[in-house]
């Protein structure tokens, strides 16, 4: 051992540690049914089995891979559960998780086309296949004057969209303080938060009238562009949605853009959870109207077996975007930069370093195949139909919405306590966890379908569930 290098681990280590670490996984994803979905711990419980000190000498690996037992699955919210249906679908798959191992091996910063060459060009191309495999709107190939990229969330891209607008706004002689922004009161709230981050008065949100699918009303919008504009006030960003957190509604884009346009605003859309449907040619309809958009978000990392992080930005002209967030020190100037004929994706994001996210895009889109992410999509929405229509039959309850794609929002006819009842009597048994929200007022269930590991008998056990608590 002579020549082992201190504290380091070698790469024969790790070659040996690395099996034990996806043996690790495969067996907490072979057996992830075993657990509650939601552990039963107390807030301060999980650091209290955490020793107060950091260790001053090296310890075993052993000693830390049995802490993945004994520390994190008794405090893990398990996502990957069959029986997972909150909030929305964070599938991760093999090759998504072999991806990031090699992300991490090569650990590429990829600020400059100089630093990644290989990241670079894979994600623009990555993302130029995505155009073809979603049926994207053709002003989205980097090809052309658009492109793509990844970023951490759908909220560090709306919020890039929004200081692409903010710029453009700015440099037509706007001041910042009469600046709106316009979506519908059920759009996601990353679109508020991005608005204060971007220095917006919070006044300047307009959170908008719905019609009774949820969807924005394209009057309510042209009222308030009119009425703001009178005020002196610059429509600076229009913002629709393709599935709403809520119902996944979706919002009117081919009568949105127009009136976006009209306005001199940015028209962004966000398709964060909804967009990964695309890849099946008869979910396309949502994504009508979408060429008149400027910018679109949608996360792979949602319903399309990517692991987190990984959210695509596309915009129609990169332009503004790049405009918005360059910053050209010394230090960075390089000759390829200078040539014009690389991107740079530091200027397409907040942060400068960035990780080789495409990576597990590329992996997972040839692991699969377009046929594979077909099929898999199209099993969710059928075991989210047959659920509607077990509930749509039930005297007992109702669907608080359309049921749409892999989202199925209900609640009990006789009234939101009965309904709060039913959602937590489900959560306590330990086999299902689904969250709520409200429409028109009323207290709805969720039950969003899209873990890798759901099949037919999870959601069977689910009506089952619903059948006996109901
Ligand atoms: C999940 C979701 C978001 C937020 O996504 P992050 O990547 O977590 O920021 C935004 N919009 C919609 C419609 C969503 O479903």
């Amino acid at each position: 051992m002579a020549d082992r290098p201190p504290y380091h681990m070698t790469p024969d280590e790790f070659r040996r540690w690395g099996r034990a670490v996806v043996d690790w996984v495969a067996d907490y994803w072979a057996t992830v049914e075993r657990h509650r979905v939601v552990p039963e711990v107390e807030p301060g419980e999980v650091r209290s089995w955490l020793p107060p000190a950091p260790p001053e000498a090296p310890e075993p690996f052993e000693e830390v891979l049995a802490d993945l037992d004994r520390v994190v699955l008794p405090g893990t919210t398990h996502w990957q559960h069959p029986g997972f249906h909150a909030y929305f679908p964070a599938n991760t798959s093999g090759p998504g998780v072999l991806a990031d191992i090699v992300s991490g091996g090569l650990a590429t910063q990829g600020m400059l086309w100089q630093t990644g060459p290989a990241l670079t060009e894979v994600e623009a191309h990555v993302l130029d296949w995505l155009v073809d495999l979603l049926g994207l709107p053709e002003r989205f190939r980097s090809t052309g004057a658009g492109g793509g990229v990844i970023q951490d969330s759908a909220s560090s891209a709306t919020l890039c969209a929004l200081v692409a607008a903010r710029e453009r706004a700015l440099a037509r002689g706007a001041a910042l303080d009469r600046l709106v922004v316009y979506s519908s009161e059920h759009a996601h709230s990353s679109l508020e938060k991005g608005a204060r981050v971007a220095g917006l008065r919070p006044e300047n949100v307009r959170l908008l009238d719905v019609d009774d699918t949820f969807a924005l009303r394209p009057d309510a919008l042209e009222a308030a562009i009119e009425a703001d504009t009178a005020a002196g006030l610059v429509p600076c960003l229009v913002m629709a949605t393709i599935g709403t957190t809520s119902s996944l509604a979706v919002d009117p884009l081919p009568a949105v853009g127009p009136i976006a346009a009209r306005a001199g605003a940015w028209f962004h859309v966000d398709g964060a959870m909804a967009g990964s449907a695309a890849v099946c040619p008869e979910h396309r309809d949502q994504q009508a109207g979408l060429e008149h958009a400027d910018s679109y978000v949608f996360n792979p990392h949602k319903w399309l077996f990517t692991t987190f992080d990984c959210s695509c930005l596309f915009v129609a002209d990169r332009a503004p975007l790049v405009e918005a967030l360059s910053i050209l020190p010394e230090y960075l100037r390089n000759a390829a930069s200078e040539s014009g004929r690389v991107v740079d994706y530091r200027d397409w994001q907040i942060p400068l370093g960035r990780r080789f996210r495409a990576l597990k895009l590329w992996f997972v889109l040839r692991w699969y195949g377009a046929e594979g992410l077909r099929h898999h999509v199209r099993e969710h929405v059928r075991l989210a139909g047959e659920l509607a229509g077990r509930i749509e039959r039930d005297p007992r309850l109702e669907l608080a919405a359309p049921a749409r794609l892999n989202l199925v929002c209900f609640r009990h006819v006789d009234g939101d306590e009965a309904t709060q009842r039913l959602h937590e009597a489900l959560n306590a048994t330990g086999r299902v966890y689904l969250t709520h929200t409200r429409l028109a007022g009323r207290y709805v269930v969720r039950a969003a379908i899209g873990a890798w590991t759901t099949e037919q008998r999870h959601v069977d056990a689910l009506w089952e569930l619903i059948d006996e608590l109901a």
